[in-house]
């Protein structure tokens, strides 16, 4: 950490939580970090919260990948929280040692209608905004692998796996994979319309693509993370894993699988 000296505190200002955040700014001082201003003078992040909050703080300053992230949670434990305002030993150690080491999360790239580009770092989900299903053609590269039929799709990237895309049932994805996972949310099969029903890892060399039928129901939800996206007449989402990483900090003690056994095991 000794190169990265600037830092910019990410946080819903509570008075609460002000109090913890003004904690944790001292911390820094202490060893010699200046607190800037607005996320652009940084070159440190640091997102108190939750998970949520940590995906907020990358959307809000639009992945920077000359930026360190750091989520540091409010209590409860997290996937992208390594760090918690309640145990500020562990900050403290992380700011003078070299017990911490910097991990490159995959994210995925969204084009949508050849146009518009958004970065993920969760997901990609595209769910039908009415009772009724939204039919959608599925393409890998060139090829037209499905029609599926149902409630949405989602396209989750390794580190975004156990999130929605656990509770639809796909799998979790060591975030050292660089992938992305497409899993089907409640598809109709029939005679008619046949989808893989398991859930799909593709490398990083692959395009998804996802063709909006345009059958009366094509106004889907498209949601980005933790947000869903203002367009109405899309017709086609072309999903990538991106070239960009999200740099974020991690104690050596912490791996994935650490964090899986203590969150569902
Ligand atoms: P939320 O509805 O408060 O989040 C749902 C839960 O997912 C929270 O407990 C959140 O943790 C956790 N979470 C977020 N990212 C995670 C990850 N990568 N691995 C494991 N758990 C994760 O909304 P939010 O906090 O803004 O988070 C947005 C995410 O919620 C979306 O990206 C999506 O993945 C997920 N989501 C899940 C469902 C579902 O499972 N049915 C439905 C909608 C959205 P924190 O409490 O620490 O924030
Ligand atoms: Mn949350």
């Amino acid at each position: 950490m000794n190169d990265r000296k600037s830092v910019y505190l990410f946080y819903k200002k509570t008075d609460e939580l002000e109090e913890k955040v003004q904690r944790v700014r001292e911390l820094g001082r202490k060893y010699g970090f200046t607190m800037a201003d607005s996320p652009e003078e940084a070159n440190i992040i640091a997102a108190f919260g939750g998970d949520g909050t940590f995906l907020q703080a990358v959307q809000k300053t639009r992945f920077r990948d000359d930026a360190l992230y750091i989520g540091i949670n409010d209590g409860s434990f997290g996937f992208y929280t390594d760090f918690s305002t309640e145990d500020l030993e562990r900050l403290e150690l992380a700011m003078q040692t070299n017990m911490v080491e910097v991990l490159r999360y995959p994210t995925l790239e969204v084009t949508i209608d050849g146009d518009k580009s958004f970065h993920c770092l969760n997901e990609l989900s595209v769910r039908s905004n009415i009772i009724k299903t939204l039919v959608m053609d599925v393409y890998v590269d060139a090829l037209h692998l499905e029609t599926f039929r149902g409630d949405g799709l989602l396209v989750s990237s390794p580190t975004g796996s156990t999130a929605y895309n656990k509770s639809l049932g796909g799998s979790i994805v060591d975030p050292k994979l660089p992938s992305m996972q497409l899993t089907e949310m409640a598809s109709l099969n029939n005679n008619q319309y046949r989808t893989l029903g398991s859930s799909l890892v593709l490398s990083k060399e692959r395009e998804l693509r996802l063709s909006i039928v345009q059958d009366g129901n094509d106004h889907p939800i498209i949601g980005i993370d933790n947000e869903a996206m203002g367009i109405r007449h899309s017709r086609e989402l072309s999903i990538r894993v991106s070239d960009k990483s999200v740099k974020t900090l991690r104690m050596k003690d912490n791996l994935f699988y650490n964090k899986l056994k203590r969150s569902f095991l």
